[in-house]
């Protein structure tokens, strides 16, 4: 599944790809997709005629600014234009966006397809077809339609999510720290991978019930979480899972991992064996000499 560093990965190839795209055409593949409105025709009226003006991120969520342009001929001053809402999008499993000039025949598990007047195509590509889009309203709220938005944690790059925070939210927790860091409502976009990585970084247990880890273990972690993140968005973000940057491409093998994936292997710091075990269903890959 795409983590915080895919999702931002893709959220930067989107604004670089992306100018002054204006939606002229929808094509909804498959109904599903559509998480809201219910009804597709009217997520395809809403998004029509609207410039893709801006691509936020928080947590998994990819979240685009539109705005309305009726007449794309007359000249137009972006900061004028009016709000059209919001284009949500959620990866799930195996979503990507691929950016197809002069488009062409959709293979067959596209889900949604979006063109501008000279037929420049962003598809909407998914395998498994977890994920989803919302066309939010400017009238409405995001967070309320969107539940799992509406209650994502901070951000792990932001002020809010530090050590205090960490302190008071888990303190009273029985849960494993693995288990917490998964929890979007604690902290938003970690997956397995990150949480895997950040905890051998930080040398702290999967397994370690999160109310028994100190306030200089949490500093660690804290830190460790932004570096982990930080470094993988810089090489694109890892080639695990299905992900896909826009030009189709998986991530770009520059994140070599410590211990994701790499059970039985000799861990780089102690040549101790890495090992597997699951942790609330997920496979959890850590050292148990330097974790600890
Ligand atoms: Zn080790």
């Amino acid at each position: 599944m795409p983590e915080l560093p895919e999702v931002e990965t893709v959220r930067r190839g989107l604004e670089q790809k992306l100018n002054n795209f204006i939606i002229k055409k929808v094509e909804v593949c498959r109904d599903s997709t559509v998480a809201f409105p219910i009804n597709k025709e009217e997520f395809i009226k809403g998004v029509l005629n609207s410039l893709i003006y801006k691509w936020d991120r928080r947590g998994k969520y990819l979240i685009a600014q539109l705005k309305e342009v009726q007449n794309e001929n007359t000249q137009f001053l972006l900061d004028n234009l009016k709000n059209n809402g919001f284009l949500v999008v959620h990866l799930r499993m195996t979503g990507y966006f691929k950016f197809i000039e002069n488009s062409s025949h959709p293979c067959k598990h596209t889900r949604i397809r979006f063109f501008d007047k000279n037929n420049n195509e962003l598809r909407y590509i998914d395998v498994r077809s977890f994920g989803q889009m919302w066309w939010i309203n400017k009238d409405l709220s995001l967070n309320k339609i969107i539940k799992g938005l509406g209650s994502l944690g901070p951000e792990p790059f932001s002020e809010d999510f530090d050590a205090n925070y960490l302190k008071k939210v888990i303190s009273k927790r029985t849960k494993s720290i693995k288990a917490i860091l998964l929890d979007q409502t604690i902290v938003a976009g970690i997956g397995n991978i990150y949480a895997d990585e950040s905890l051998y970084s930080a040398g702290i247990s999967p397994f370690r019930e999160a109310r028994t880890i100190k306030k200089n273990e949490l500093i660690k972690l804290k830190e460790s979480i932004v570096t982990v993140l930080k470094k993988s968005i810089g090489s694109g973000g890892t080639t695990f899972s299905d992900f896909r940057d826009l030009d189709g491409e998986n991530g770009n093998f520059g994140l070599q991992t410590n211990v994701y994936r790499r059970t039985g292997k000799e861990c780089r710091k102690c040549g101790n064996l890495i090992e597997r075990q699951k942790i609330t269903g997920r496979s959890t890959h850590w050292c148990p000499k330097c974790q600890k």
